[in-house]
């Protein structure tokens, strides 16, 4: 049963959202509520197989388990991508590749955010069980380790000799800063099990008086009143009901987070009148310049039977602004329905020029929005990719008793790691401060992939964790409101 009140109302039980329900329930004396609404489970043996199973990555065509959206990889071309739709959000079904961001990364981040002041907290969320010592944490909620080299998958162990060959050089540990090179990903996964936030963080603190956590509940919409958010609205059969919360943190995703805010009249102006929204308060970047990795998926096929089961990508290629990326298993294997039967060899651009943007239905605000990605829009954009399938290509060639790299085809994709829809900084189009305070509207908060100032240049996972629990630990503590009183009414 929902509660009237909350002291902090969680929106979106995603990646960052169990991070932020788990370290601000942390206070015995704060009422935490988190509501997503995709399904949910209560402890590891009431979660779903697919969900612990990373070699699954459960998003294809009618998971219960995920969103889709439409989306406009470049202005001629159309898909649909998907994110998370359960507790622990996309972080729930991913390729449980957790690796951080750079230090020149997070250059064009506030100056809090360097890779010096937040290298506390990217140990602090993890337990690497493959290096100790002072760049890595030993006891933190997420445990992070390598395939063994011994235990590779064959096309995995293959795509590291023809790197090495090719002159690249091994680097051992892709979570230290240092130079580019062919290494293994570190993977968030334990004994062929993907623990992602809702499993490390939120399934063990669910017993606690204080946090409520609530899923099959949509947020409509937050409530502002007099530049505060004072209430959310979630749905209710076919009408609405209103929980007032001293605290609203939006953890709704890249996508549906600045959706959420425009439907609360919080955005561009001009789109709000598009569509029709009574504006609360003018922020001219909701759901613009944001940034993701175009992804080229080059087609090929084996020339013998390879195992199945392993984590998707276990090894990677960093040069210049690219990522290659040698995937174990088409991705018909690893993503039950999606129907593609010849494993692919990904080359992602780490560092993209083009910028796109969410584009709401005028007719139907709260549906899915377009991603409209206008990718490959900045000339360098596409010189730098097609050097990438070059190389990709070559190396493929290379690869001579796993691969038939004749007849190779190339599709343009998304790498889905969307970020930066509402922006962290102090500059016009910035939609959060450095604390991730929505500026302009008091109680406010947003904390998800959205207010990255742009895409790290690696997978966002390990620095969306971070940035969560970098929030429910200072930031939050520091920006607290008053605790909420409860209001006694004495017996007549
Ligand atoms: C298939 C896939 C594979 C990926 N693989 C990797 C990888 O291997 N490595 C990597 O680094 N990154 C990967 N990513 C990206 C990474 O997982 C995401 O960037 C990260 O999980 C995002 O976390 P988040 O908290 O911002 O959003 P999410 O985890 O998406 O959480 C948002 C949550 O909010 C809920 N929600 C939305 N709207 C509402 C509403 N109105 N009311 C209530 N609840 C709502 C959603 O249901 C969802 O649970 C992958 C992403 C996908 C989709």
């Amino acid at each position: 049963m929902l509660p009237a009140h909350a002291d902090v109302v969680v929106v979106g039980g995603g990646s960052c959202g169990s991070v932020v329900a788990a370290r601000i329930s942390d206070d015995p004396d704060r009422s935490v509520l988190l509501l997503e609404e995709g399904p949910g489970y209560r402890s590891v043996a009431d979660t779903p197989r697919e969900i612990l199973d990373a070699a699954t990555i459960p998003v294809g065509p009618g998971s219960r388990w995920a969103a889709t959206f439409p989306a406009r990889p470049t202005p001629e071309t159309g898909t649909t991508v998907s994110r998370g739709r359960l507790l622990g959000g996309s972080g729930a079904v991913n390729g449980a590749y957790f690796v951080r961001a750079r230090p020149g990364d997070l250059a064009h981040w506030p100056a809090s955010w360097s890779y010096d002041e937040v290298l506390a907290d990217f140990r602090a969320v993890e337990t690497d069980t493959d290096f100790p010592g002072d760049l890595h944490g030993s006891d933190g909620p997420v445990p992070v380790a390598r395939v063994p080299w011994d235990r590779l998958h064959p096309v995995s162990a293959a795509f590291h000799r023809t790197a090495v060959s090719a002159g690249f050089a091994t680097v051992d540990d892709l979570n230290a800063p240092g130079p580019d090179g062919v290494g293994r990903v570190p993977l968030n996964i334990r004994d062929g099990m993907r623990v992602g936030p809702a499993l490390a963080y939120l399934l063990p603190v669910l017993h606690r008086p204080n946090l409520t956590v609530t899923t099959g509940t949509e947020v409509l919409r937050v409530v502002v009143a007099n530049g505060r958010a004072v209430a959310v609205k979630v749905a209710e059969g076919t009408g609405a009901r209103t929980i007032t919360a001293d605290h609203v943190v939006v953890c709704a995703g890249a996508v549906r987070s600045p959706q959420l805010l425009m439907l609360s009249g919080i955005g561009p102006a001009d789109e709000l009148r598009r569509i029709g929204i009574t504006l609360q308060h003018n922020l001219s970047g909701v759901g613009r310049d944001f940034t993701d990795h175009p992804e080229v998926a080059i087609g090929y096929r084996y020339r013998r039977d390879v195992p199945t089961g392993s984590p998707l990508l276990e090894t990677v290629l960093h040069t210049g602004t690219l990522e290659l990326r040698p995937y174990t298993v088409p991705f018909g294997a690893a993503i039950p329905g999606s129907g593609v039967a010849d494993p692919v060899f990904g080359v992602v651009l780490t560092r993209p020029r083009s910028r796109g943007r969410i584009v709401l239905d005028r007719a139907d605000p709260r549906s899915a929005p377009v991603l409209d990605y206008r990718y490959l829009g900045h000339p360098q954009d596409r010189a730098d990719l097609r050097e990438g399938v070059r190389l990709a290509s070559n190396m493929l060639a290379a690869m001579t008793d796993l691969v038939d790299a004749s007849g190779l085809t190339t599709t343009l994709g998304t790498s889905l790691h969307l970020s930066g829809t509402c922006r962290m900084g102090d500059d016009e189009g910035a939609v959060v401060d450095e604390r991730c305070r929505v500026r302009g509207i008091d109680g406010l908060s947003v904390v998800d992939t959205s207010v990255f100032p742009e895409v790290p240049s690696r997978g966002p996972h390990a620095t969306a964790v971070m940035l969560a629990h970098r929030f429910g630990v200072s930031l939050w503590r520091s920006e607290a409101p008053r605790r909420h009183t409860r209001r006694f009414t004495p017996p007549v």
